[in-house]
Formats: C-alpha cells, structure tokens, sequence
C-alpha cells in the first residue's frame, strides 16, 4: 500500500510518531517501516504535506514523501501505538486510565483507536470517597460524559461513575459468592450500590429472594432502573441507612453481603441482627499485609458474641491488591 509518510532519522522518529498519533496525522492501518538509518512513518489521507511542518520543530531532518508500506496485519495492539502499555479498565463504552497516566491524551486517543467499543476515555481527578464512595472524573478523549451500560456475566448494568460507586474488579468475586447461593436462600446485600451482587444473584433463580440496601439516592435509582433492564424482579430496592433496615428484616437473611471495606465493622451489629439461623456473613474490609485477617475477624467474633451468637469462620481470602502493602479481604463466617 502506498501511502504519503514522514521519513525522519530513527533516533527521532519515537518523537515523531507521538505527535502524528496526537494529531490524528498516523495511518494505523500500515506498518511503520524502518530502512538504513530512517523510519517511514505512513500519514493518514487527511494529512498534507504543510501539516508536517510542524515537526520540522522536532527535528529538521525529516522528509515528506510517498513509500510502500506493508498493511498492519492482525488487530491493531495498543503496544503498536504506545512504548508502554497503560493500566486501564473499560466499564461499558467508557476506558478508565489512571490518574497518573503520562501523557493522558496520546494514551486516550490510542485506546479509542484499538479498543473500537470503546467511546470515552476518562481519569480520575480524586480518589474513591465519603460516604457513597463516589468519585469525579475529566473526560480525556472522547464524548464528554460518565454514564454507560456495563455487561458482567450475562447482566447488564447502567451505571453513572460519578454518580454511584462500581467497579469491574470484583466481576470474579462476585461469581464466587453467586456459586455459594440456592434455591430458596433470601440474601440481604446490605451495601448494594447499582446491583451488581444483587442482580447476578437474583438472575440465577426466581426461587432467590434479594435485599438491596443502599443509603446513595443515585445507587438505588440506577438499582431499580437495572431490576428493570435484567427483570430481576426477586430483588427489593431499599433506600435507606443499613442499621436502620436491619430491623425490620430480623432473622430474614441466609446470606448477608457486606461490602464496604473500611467501615462495614461499623455495621456488624446489624448484619447479626439480620442474620437467620445459619446464616453466612460475607464481610469485606481493606487490611494491611501484616494483618490481613485477625483483626476483622475479632471484631466479627465481638459482634456474634454480643448477639448471644457463635462464630464459626468458613474462608478468609485476599481478593485483589487495593495500594501497596493493603489488600481487599472478604472474610466468611458462619452465623450459628
Ligand atoms: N456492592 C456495590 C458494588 O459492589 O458495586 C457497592 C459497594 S460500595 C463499596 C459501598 C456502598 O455502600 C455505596 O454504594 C454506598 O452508597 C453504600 N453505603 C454507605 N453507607 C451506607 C449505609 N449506612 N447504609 C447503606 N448503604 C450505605
């Protein structure tokens, strides 16, 4: 395939394609080319030969011209575009990079470009946080916005990144839970966010009922809007503040989830009150490297203890890293 290109000597020519990539001035469809001394870098269509003048500012060395090129064969890669390839997650149409991403702009456009589902690339102004465990974005590339339809397992999720809390990192945790619940069990997902641990389970069978507790209005709208779009409708959104729900459902749970690491101790005192008799408690919890067990499973031994209840634990597991030196755990107990 002939193509117009840039010829430029090789130990510029990584610069150069940065800025071609930045300026949506690179043909992806063919392969850089390198010969003697050069790279032949191929230009889209659109791009003139004035266009090119600007990496004259680059390096002076460099020729405008027609070349040869050999297609792009295969699926284009991100480490075709880039010298490294960046951490990122993609939630429905969205890419997620990391608020620290060098060169955020040329790593967006490089992601739209492979990933072609992909329609907006968005960083992190912030950590997850307050309450709701929400956090703000900037959009990157891309259409300007944080709202998206997630698939996971066969469900489909709407979902507002600012708005709610979601992460695609416990897709396989979610499983795991989902492998340990039957026929008949009524599960209490005391912190349940958009429904991501409410709705698999309930899609598994009719004969499960769910309780979906969350305090975030925005959580419980997307809930209800996603029991709709999987017609689960063996789930029971509830707005409202966990401890006070817990007692109005006394005893009713054979499985109680609770993920919201770092304050679900808060919380144990109503996950008991809402446990049936053999009931298991999923708890989950953010622990350092050196105690990534002992000290969440005292205070949940504590609250058993309290409710004039026996503790008797069933798995303790690290579920992902979460920062250096801490990790994500979700600790499994019997409630007898
Ligand atoms: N389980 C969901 C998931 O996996 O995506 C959401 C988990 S998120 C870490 C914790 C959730 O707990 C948030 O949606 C937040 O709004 C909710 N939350 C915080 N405090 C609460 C409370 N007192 N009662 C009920 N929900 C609460």
């Amino acid at each position: 395939m002939i193509r117009n290109c840039i010829r430029v000597p090789k130990d510029r020519g990584e610069e150069v394609r940065r800025e071609l990539l930045e300026r949506n001035m690179l043909d992806s469809s063919a392969q850089i080319s390198a010969e003697d001394e050069y790279l032949y870098i191929p230009l889209a269509d659109s791009t003139q030969e004035e266009n090119t003048k600007v990496f004259t500012d680059i390096c002076e060395n460099i020729t405008f011209m027609l070349y040869e090129f050999k297609k792009q064969t295969g699926q284009l890669k991100l480490e075709n575009l880039l010298d490294t390839v960046p951490h990122f997650e993609i939630i429905g149409d969205i890419a997620l990079i990391e608020e620290d991403t060098p060169e955020p702009g040329v790593v967006a456009d490089a992601i739209i470009k492979v990933k072609k589902n992909v329609r907006t690339v968005l960083a992190p102004l912030g950590p997850v946080e307050g309450e709701f465990r929400t956090r703000r974005f900037r959009t990157i590339a891309g259409e300007d916005k944080t709202s998206t339809i997630h698939k996971e397992y066969g469900c489909r999720y709407h979902i507002d990144l600012e708005k709610a809390y979601f992460t695609p990192r416990l897709a396989t945790e979610r499983s795991r839970i989902l492998a340990q619940i039957k026929d008949g069990d009524t599960v209490a997902d005391m912190f349940a966010g958009v429904g991501p641990y409410s709705i698999i389970i309930a899609k598994k069978s009719p004969l499960i009922k769910v309780i979906a507790i969350d305090k975030n209005p925005s959580a419980v709208q997307f809930l209800k809007k996603n029991i709709e779009l999987n017609a689960t409708y063996n789930v029971k959104a509830i707005e409202g503040d966990a401890i006070h729900e817990a007692k109005r459902l006394e005893a009713s749970a054979d499985h109680v989830i609770m993920n919201l690491p770092h304050n679900a101790h808060k919380f144990l005192d109503a996950a008991m009150q809402i446990c049936a008799r053999n009931a298991i408690i999923h708890y989950y919890d953010i622990n350092p490297q050196n105690d990534l067990f002992d000290s969440s499973l005292k205070l949940i031994e504590e609250a058993a203890t309290k409710a004039g209840k026996i503790c008797q634990l069933l798995d303790k597991r690290v579920v992902r890293s979460y920062a250096p030196y801490q990790f994500n755990v979700c600790i499994e107990v019997e409630i007898i």
